[in-house]
């Protein structure tokens, strides 16, 4: 049985069996071993999958008799330090009266006395932060630091409390950070915090977006073009889906990567059901590998081999965000989606939209920098004048569709600006030693 045979303590094992538990709930699985070994950890699930023990039990076992408080539980509200200082208690009955619970609303005093014998202190960030200054709390030779819900600590505004109560706590301790998402926030203080912490996800089999990570990249809004096809280079998808607000946008935008040697195009609601069949045929066969959409245009699509999803701009809300990333990571497979932010505000609403999502959104690992001094090589019809020879048909570049609805562009031209012989893997391989075909022209 797992609570026996992961070498807890006896009186603790014994108050889990006491407790009925036999079975570790799939978060206490991962996260227990991880803890009891010393790892910090940070942990993300649903609520009601058993958190509080997930961290409850590592934190109970490496207490000792020592006189000083060792470990640390912060969690958001009043209830919730309440409801973890009670179960931390049943767990060790011996330690109980050695855990003290502090929160605001209710005198401080009571509470620094309680702080002055105990080995574990569960609080609020704000009481925590009070008792401290008035140096009633010492969390000098703390070993073990949780942090439950951390995800609503720094939504309720907590994070530079969280930041001065660490600072009170060694270098040297054990962290597990438990939140329902994991923010920009909590990479943050993972950052400043914790030692290489190991992250531990449900992976849950209802949750069909499990499989797909999820970044963000923030960049200048003049350089939004560059950081897709920064990415499209980067990345080398097999199939990747660009996401824009509009059709006319979704026009444009595929305009744009053509000539930038991007084998790409736009599909959208204007279109006859003749074209958007051709198209999704093209790209399901991969002969196409970005194609350009609106979220209309890409319901119910089910490509297994589409292994990015790029927002290019925002989705509206997070319904729509979910719908979009999950065009990839479909059928079990990884799937990358990446969201091209240019404001601050852009990344609270899609910090935000991605927590509905329970996983992880992380930064895109490349410098804003290096994406500026990037080349998009050939640039956007419309800035380029009429050096290049232009496919038949072509208008002045302004996204206007043609008389069958759609861009010119992207139809059977004999090339794409710059005077290049046939589409991107359509034609021969311009650069064919290697046999593979190259992503790009
Ligand atoms: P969370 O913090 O993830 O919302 P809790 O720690 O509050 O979840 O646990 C939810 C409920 O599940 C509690 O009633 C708890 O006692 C119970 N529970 C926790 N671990 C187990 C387990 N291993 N087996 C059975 N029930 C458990
Ligand atoms: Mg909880």
């Amino acid at each position: 049985m797992f609570f026996d045979s992961i070498g807890l303590k006896k009186e603790l094992a014994d108050a889990i069996r006491a407790k009925g538990f036999t079975e570790p709930t799939p978060i206490q699985e991962k996260a227990i071993p991880l803890l009891l070994m010393g790892e910090d950890v940070i942990a993300q699930s649903k609520t009601g999958s058993g958190k509080t023990l997930a961290f409850g039990v590592p934190l109970m076992d490496v207490l000792g008799e020592e006189k000083h408080v060792q470990a640390l539980v912060l969690a958001p509200v009043r209830e919730l330090a309440m409801q973890v200082a009670q179960e931390l208690r049943t767990l060790r009955p011996s330690m109980a009266s050695r855990v003290a619970e502090v929160y605001g609303g209710v005198d401080l005093e009571p509470q620094g006395r309680a702080c002055a014998h105990a080995a574990v202190v569960v609080g609020t960030p704000g009481r925590v932060l009070d008792l401290l200054n008035r140096k009633l709390l010492n969390l000098s030779h703390v070993r073990f630091v949780g942090l439950d819900e951390a995800d609503k600590m720094f939504e309720m505004g907590f994070v530079e409390d969280l930041d001065a109560i660490m600072a009170h706590t060694p270098r040297e301790k054990q962290t597990a950070l438990f939140s329902a998402t994991i923010s920009i926030e909590v990479e943050n203080l993972a950052s400043k915090e914790m030692h290489h912490p190991q992250i531990v996800r449900l992976s849950s089999d209802d949750d069909s977006i499990s499989n797909i990570k999820q970044y963000y990249v923030s960049v200048d809004w003049r350089d939004q073009l560059k950081a897709l096809c920064f990415m499209l280079d980067k990345e080398k998808p097999t199939l990747a889906m660009i996401f824009t607000k509009t059709r006319i946008a979704a026009d444009k935008l595929s305009r744009r990567l053509s000539s930038a040697g991007f084998e790409a195009e736009g599909i959208h609601g204007d279109l006859t059901q003749a074209q958007r069949t051709r198209i999704m045929g093209e790209f399901k066969a991969g002969k196409l590998r970005v194609l350009v959409a609106t979220n209309v245009a890409a319901r119910g699509l089910d490509i297994p081999e589409v292994t990015h999803v790029i927002n290019y701009s925002l989705p509206e809300d997070h319904r729509a965000y979910t719908h979009r990333i999950g065009r990839t990571g479909r059928a079990e497979r990884e799937g990358k989606a990446i969201t091209i932010i240019t404001s601050l505000h852009d990344q609270k609403e899609l910090e935000s939209m991605a927590r509905r999502t329970g996983f992880e959104l992380v930064r895109y690992p490349a410098e804003e920098s290096e994406i500026a001094a990037y080349n998009v090589r050939g640039r956007a019809p419309e800035e380029r004048g009429h050096e290049t020879p232009r496919p038949h048909g072509r208008f002045g570049g302004h996204g206007r569709p043609t008389h069958s609805g759609r861009t010119t562009h992207g139809g059977r031209p004999p090339s794409h600006g710059g005077g290049r012989s046939g589409g991107f893997g359509r034609g021969p391989p311009r650069h064919g030693s290697t046999g593979q075909r190259p992503f790009r022209r």
